[in-house]
């Protein structure tokens, strides 16, 4: 079992179904409202978890109910939680999501996802060791993410960087970084001195741009090649770029090669938009294996 370290974010996300989004100092009624566990982090966590890894999350929740229910489905999902830690003077992390008019509105509140802290890391230095490969997204602080990259660097971990959501990033992190994982979106935030076909060209083999239900650019040295993706019929794609880390960085870490492991991912994340929800629609590996 390849052993997957996820540093990352954890959530409750409050989601509210409306036919109309209201305006500024507008009341309308919703349909439905649900809670579901979400986060980044998280998704990618449970995600690798079903896809047969051996999972160590490191994360932080408030020390209240929500915190709860998100220790609760890490476990249900065989995600170790030994550093995820609660946070006494913050709440959990909430995102705060409108679905309504064919698309989402979201506001999401960090709170204790802020104390993943590079102190707080270290306490987990020999999981990092120890690991098979390291995946990080940006919804913890910067300079935890900074940090990460420099341990992994040092101790010649592989560490996968998922640079979600956008923001602009340390050009350490890129330089340590083994694999980067952007979606178009994020990528033109990243490299805003680079054309897109230069950064590719800069990052062979490194820097891998999803394209939604296009497929994955990357550059393998020669050209520059879009590997598609599965053709489904897609029910809710929130959660796909989760799943596809989460599958892109288990497939490495098992000895996949590129080319393998951008399919497996590929197959994955395709799966993933099949279904509602972010962790509800992420595929088991014997869904996955039995569709490539
Ligand atoms: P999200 O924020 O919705 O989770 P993202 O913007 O981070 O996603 P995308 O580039 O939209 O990431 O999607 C990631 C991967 O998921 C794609 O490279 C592809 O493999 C798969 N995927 C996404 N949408 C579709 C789709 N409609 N059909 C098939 N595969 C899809």
């Amino acid at each position: 079992m390849a052993k997957i370290l996820i540093i990352g974010s954890s959530t409750m996300d409050l989601v509210v179904t409306s036919s109309k989004r209201p305006g500024a100092g507008e009341t309308v009624l919703g349909e439905s409202f649900t809670t579901v566990p979400g986060g980044k982090g998280a998704n990618q966590a449970v995600a690798a978890a079903r896809l047969g890894a051996d999972v160590t999350m490191i994360g932080r929740v408030g020390d209240d109910q929500f915190g709860q229910q998100i220790l609760r489905n890490f476990e249900e999902n065989h995600v170790h939680i030994g550093y995820v830690k609660p946070v006494t003077h913050m709440e959990s992390g909430t995102a705060h999501i409108i679905l309504a008019e064919g698309d989402n509105s979201i506001i999401m509140v960090k709170a204790a996802n802020n104390e993943v802290t590079p102190a707080y890391v270290e306490e987990a230095l020999d999981v990092i060791r120890s690991s098979d490969m390291v995946l990080v997204q940006q919804e913890i602080p910067a300079e935890t993410v900074v940090y990460v990259s420099e341990m992994c660097a040092k101790y010649q971990i592989p560490f996968l960087f998922n640079p979600a959501p956008a923001r602009e990033v340390e050009a350490s992190v890129i330089e340590n970084a083994t694999y980067i994982t952007p979606n178009e979106h994020e990528a033109a935030i990243m490299f805003k001195d680079l054309s897109l076909q230069e950064a590719l060209r800069k990052y062979p083999n490194k820097l891998f741009v999803t394209e939604g239900s296009n497929g994955v650019r990357f550059f393998d040295g020669e050209q520059e090649v879009v590997v598609p993706t599965y053709k489904v019929e897609a029910v809710d794609t929130t959660g796909a770029g989760d799943t596809f880390n989460a599958a892109f960085a288990v497939a490495l870490a098992e000895g996949k090669s590129l080319a393998d492991s951008v399919k497996f991912a590929n197959r994955a994340a395709s799966l993933s938009v099949t279904k509602f929800g972010a962790q509800g629609g992420m595929p088991t590996r014997r869904e996955v294996e039995e569709q490539l």
